[in-house]
């Protein structure tokens, strides 16, 4: 009775959909900001907020539409059909790791800037610049849009050596860590 009450509770959880669920490969498809729209964007910030992530695409929680939202220091906001406009030769390289594929954090090279065009909120067209990590998080959402993830930009012997790390963690959590 007690297992099953605890079953229940973590059910009830919102958390990002995982690797390898097939709707982190699908294209997304453009948005309106329509009723439908801004349930999909509360419960993304709802998914983030209780992940505590800097980043979320709406396949990540199952549906495949082209909205982001970011988590940024003063507070989250949604970019609807957001689209890279143009972005610096000049390469950053930092760590990356992706509420999808938990555990695998994996050194990625990115533009450094990047400029991106998007619907806000309220449903205004605006262009918005990144640097840095902020530049990071952008090209990370707007690459899960395009079915595309992060492990794919790092060489195919990184890429599959993580991948299984990560089944390993999945099925066999941590008890192989010390191996
Ligand atoms: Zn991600």
């Amino acid at each position: 009775m007690f297992c099953n009450l605890l079953a229940t509770k973590k059910m009830t959880k919102e958390e990002a959909v995982k690797y390898y669920n097939p709707v982190l490969r699908r294209k997304a498809q453009s948005v309106a900001l329509d009723e439908e729209s801004k349930k999909t964007i509360e419960r993304m910030k709802k998914v983030l907020k209780e992940e505590d992530g800097v980043g979320l695409a709406a396949p990540q929680i199952g549906e495949s539409k082209k909205i982001i939202v970011i988590n940024a220091e003063d507070g989250m906001f949604a970019l609807l059909n957001p689209e890279i406009k143009e972005k610096s030769k000049e390469s950053f390289t930092t760590k990356e790791g992706c509420l999808s594929i938990p555990g695998i954090w994996l050194d990625i090279a990115r533009s450094k800037k990047v400029r991106v065009r998007a619907l806000n909120e309220e449903g205004r067209e605006m262009e918005i610049e990144g640097e840095d990590i902020f530049a990071v998080v952008l090209q990370h959402e707007i690459d899960h849009l395009h079915g595309k993830l992060f492990i794919d930009r790092a060489g195919t012997l990184v890429k599959w050596r993580s991948l299984v790390k990560y089944y390993f963690k999945k099925y066999f959590g941590n008890k192989w860590e010390s191996i």
